[in-house]
This record gives structure tokens, C-alpha cells and sequence, in this order.
């Protein structure tokens, strides 16, 4: 994650594992994806008879110690970080929502963002005051428990529009579901005595699950007693997985359709060698992101790596924000440049990607404060030119810098001395898949799925239609 990159949406896990700690498994599992979500944090278990969740607003190891997960005790669980993307950060928005009909209960885990809530909700009577799209569908899939949640998803889901993955469970079964786009990410992983899905394979990874799959677009799976059972419940139209999932969403260390996040973000940035060069004495990246780049970058430009700013990794979401007169007086809680290492250099400064401008802005003038001569900015995708409505939380069209600005003005208004994006075509290439492979929306303004009037994050929060 850079400097400036749109907000990151949530990270799921599940797992069913008779025998095993299954919620120091989802508490793991969590703590892998934290870079998904920073606001809140939650996880169900059953010891299949009994459903239980514990969520709270903060970081995965700000919510769960030692005594909670004593207390979260089962066969099964599923797990949650959230940040929202529809609805406040409210201890009522924090996932796995939890609904149950008086004889059986489901928790449910989103990621993504759905574009028919308005439809949804006023067709099912928006049931219990779900504040989310996740909520509402939860609440809706309670109504039909009657007949299991196996027969309830396949009658649901495929009403549902938008971006989707979900992790689902009742008492006895683990369930995950992949939108028919399959915008999001999600992998199913083999434990010696159990399964496990994720969004990104670094949980499976720390889990010491393998990698089995990724669970197919449209496709819906269920874990038990008797393994692993799957059904289509839609055909999947074509396929948009996100393209900012390897630009900057997704852990280094993850795999997506088979190739290493890492090793995408090098090709990124030897492209961007290629397509926007430039002299300079040293390429640094903006971390964390920026590293694999900017190790592209220097490997084709033949310009020497180096650090020159410094992150914070613990800041995640911190509640105690700096006041208005820290902040006049720049206080840096993320970012740092590391003077002796930039002082009298032209820098090639790697990030992934330019929001608003404002926070790029501040990098260069920082750089130039510590002494940088020169500060050519190069970014490992091309412009944002139009927001996200499947999940990824960005700006209205009109704050987004590249929407009304040239490449020119763009570099005027951060400061730099030179700036240079990534192509679509060098982006996509990066990736070894086919364009129509991905959504890039964000980029090209053509929507995968298209997006009905009035679609945003709050849409819930407004009065009921009567
Ligand atoms: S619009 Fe952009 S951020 Fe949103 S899903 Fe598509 S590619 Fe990803």
C-alpha cells in the first residue's frame, strides 16, 4: 500500500477443522489480511451446536487476546477486517453479521460491494435495518433458513449484483460464495484435518494450509462432515477480477490466478522503465508497495535501488489522531524520508497509484526538504480517472485529480520534476492474462457490471423508502 492508493476494502477467512483451534486458525488468518481492512475485526465459531461472534471496532490484535479466543471455541469459524465500503464504521456495521431465525443462525463475512441494494432492499422490505449491503443480504438469506442455508444462498445469490465474496457458516457447514465476475479474490486451502478459504493465499500461507484452488466465479462451495460439495448458482458472464488487486490491494506474497503478487509488481515497474525513463541517481519506492516495483524500475533502467523513506507499519488505524497544530506542523505519522540517503540525488520515486494528489504532493515537497536535487515521480498504473463501486473505497469523480487534470497539470500540482504513469496496455501485460480478464473500470470508465444510479457507500443509511 503506498502513499496515496484508494482505501482497501475487507479480507475474509474461514475454516472447518474438527479438533483444531479453529479460532486461533481465523485469528491467523485475520492477522495475514490485516492490510484489507484496518477498521474493525470479527469472527463466528460453532462447536456445532451453538454460534458465537465476537467483533469489535480496531486491529485484529487490538480486538482478540488470549481470553476471547479461550471463550471462541468450535469445529468451524469464519473471520473478518473490515473497512467500510458501505455504511459507517459503527460496532453494528463490524462483520460476520449474525442473524438467526429462533432454530438456526448464520454469520456471513463481504468483501466487495454490491450495486443493487436499493433494489434488494425494497423488494425484501429491508429486513432488520441492515446499515450494509452485507447486512441485508444476511438478513435476507435468514428469512429462508427454514431450508438451510445451502438452499437459501443458491435461491439468493443469484439476485445479488455487484462485487461479492462471502464467507458464510451455520452451526454445522462452512460456505464460501465468488460473485459470477469473480471481482474479488478468493482460494480454498487443504489443513491436515480441514479446509480453508481466503482471500488471499498469505492466509493460507501463515495457516500452513495448501493451496488447493481459487473458488470459481459464480461458484458456490460448502464444507462439512461430508467435505467439500460445490454448485454453479450463476454463469459467469465473463471475467473482471480487480486489476488494483496486483497493482497495490493484495500482500507481495500472495498468489492471484496463479502468479506471485510480487512478481507482477516487478513487471510493473520494468515496464515503467521502458515506458517512462528517465535520469537519476537512485530509484526508491514508497513502501510498501512501491518495493517490488522499484526494484523492476532499477533492474531495466540500470539505476541503483535504494531506501529513502521510512514507513511506519504500525499505524495501521490508530484512534488517537494527530491534533490540527501537530498536524501544521507536518507531523509524518506514516512516512519518513531518511535524509543522508537522498541528500544531492535525483530520485525516481516508485508509488502505486495518485488519488486526490494531495499526499503525493506532500511526499515530494518531503523529499525535496531532505535534500533531494530532483524528484521524478513515476506510478505503476495509468490515471484514476473514475470512482470504484465494487468495493474499493475512492473519491467522487470530481476529487479525483486525474479526472479533470492532464498528466502536466497533474506533476504541476504535486511538484515534481517529471512524472509518468504506466499504460493500460503495460499494466495489463504485467499481469500475463488477458485484458478482458479484468475489471479497470477506475481507469477506462468501462463498468463490468453496470451500476445503477445512486449506488454509494451510505445508500442504506438513508431513510427507508415507504
Ligand atoms: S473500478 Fe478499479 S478498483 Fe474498482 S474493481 Fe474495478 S479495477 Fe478494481
Amino acid at each position: 500500500m503506498g502513499a496515496e492508493s484508494p482505501k482497501e476494502e475487507c479480507g475474509l477467512f474461514g475454516v472447518w477443522a474438527p479438533g483444531e483451534d479453529v479460532s486461533r486458525l481465523t485469528y491467523f488468518g485475520l492477522f495475514a489480511q490485516q492490510h484489507r481492512g484496518q477498521e474493525s475485526a470479527g469472527m463466528a465459531v460453532s462447536d456445532g451446536q451453538h454460534l458465537l461472534v465476537f467483533k469489535e471496532l480496531g486491529l485484529v490484535s487490538q480486538v482478540f487476546n488470549e481470553a476471547t479466543l479461550r471463550t471462541l471455541q468450535g469445529d468451524l469459524g469464519i473471520g473478518h477486517t473490515r473497512y467500510s465500503t458501505t455504511g459507517s464504521t459503527t460496532w453494528e456495521n463490524a462483520q460476520p453479521a449474525f442473524k438467526t431465525d429462533g432454530e438456526r443462525s448464520l454469520a456471513l463475512g463481504h468483501n466487495g460491494n454490491l450495486v443493487n441494494t436499493a433494489e434488494l432492499a425494497e423488494r425484501s422490505g429491508r429486513p432488520a435495518a441492515a446499515t450494509t449491503d452485507s447486512d441485508l443480504v444476511a438478513g435476507i438469506l435468514a428469512r429462508r433458513l427454514e431450508a438451510g442455508l445451502w438452499d437459501a444462498s443458491l435461491a439468493v445469490l443469484p439476485d445479488l449484483r455487484g462485487a461479492f465474496c462471502f464467507v458464510m457458516m451455520d452451526e454445522r457447514s462452512l460456505y464460501a460464495a465468488r460473485d459470477p465476475y469473480g471481482l474479488r479474490p478468493l482460494s480454498i486451502g487443504k489443513l491436515p484435518n480441514g479446509y480453508c478459504v481466503a482471500s488471499e493465499t498469505c492466509a493460507l500461507d501463515i495457516v500452513g494450509a495448501t493451496f488447493i484452488r481459487d473458488v470459481e466465479p459464480g461458484e458456490l462451495i460448502r464444507i462439512d462432515d461430508r467435505g467439500p460439495r460445490s454448485a454453479s448458482f450463476a454463469e459467469s458472464p465473463r471475467k473482471a477480477l480487480c486489476i488494483f488487486e496486483f497493482v497495490y490491494l493484495a500482500r507481495a506474497d500472495s498468489r492471484i490466478q496463479g502468479t506471485t503478487v510480487h512478481e507482477v509488481r516487478r513487471k510493473l515497474g520494468r515496464r515503467l522503465a521502458v515506458e517512462a525513463p528517465t535520469q537519476a541517481d537512485m530509484v526508491i519506492p514508497v513502501p510498501d508497495t512501491g518495493h517490488s516495483a522499484a526494484q523492476g524500475y532499477a533492474e531495466v533502467s540500470g539505476i541503483p535501488y535504494g531506501e529513502g523513506l521510512m514507513k511506519n507499519r504500525y499505524v495501521g488505524r490508530t484512534f488517537i489522531q494527530p491534533s490540527q497544530s501537530l498536524r501544521e506542523r507536518g507531523v509524518k505519522l506514516k512516512l519518513n524520508p531518511i535524509p543522508d540517503a537522498i541528500r544531492g540525488k535525483r530520485l525516481v520515486v516508485i508509488d502505486d497509484s495518485i488519488v486526490r494528489g494531495t499526499t503525493t504532493r506532500q511526499i515530494v515537497q518531503a523529499l525535496r526538504e531532505a535534500g533531494a536535487a530532483e524528484v521524478h515521480t513515476r506510478i505503476t498504473c495509468p490515471p484514476i480517472k473514475w470512482p470504484c463501486f465494487y468495493g474499493i473505497d475512492m473519491p467522487t469523480r470530481h476529487e479525483l485529480v486525474a479526472s479533470d487534470l492532464s498528466v502536466e497539470e497533474i506533476r504541476r500540482f504535486v511538484g515534481a520534476d517529471s512524472l509518468g504513469y504506466l499504460s493500460l496496455d503495460g499494466m495489463v501485460a504485467a499481469t500475463g492474462a488477458p485484458k478482458d480478464d479484468f475489471c479497470r473500470a477506475c481507469f477506462d470508465g468501462e463498468y463490468p457490471i453496470e451500476v445503477p444510479e445512486g449506488a454509494g457507500k451510505f445508500l442504506l443509511e438513508q431513510p427507508a423508502r415507504s
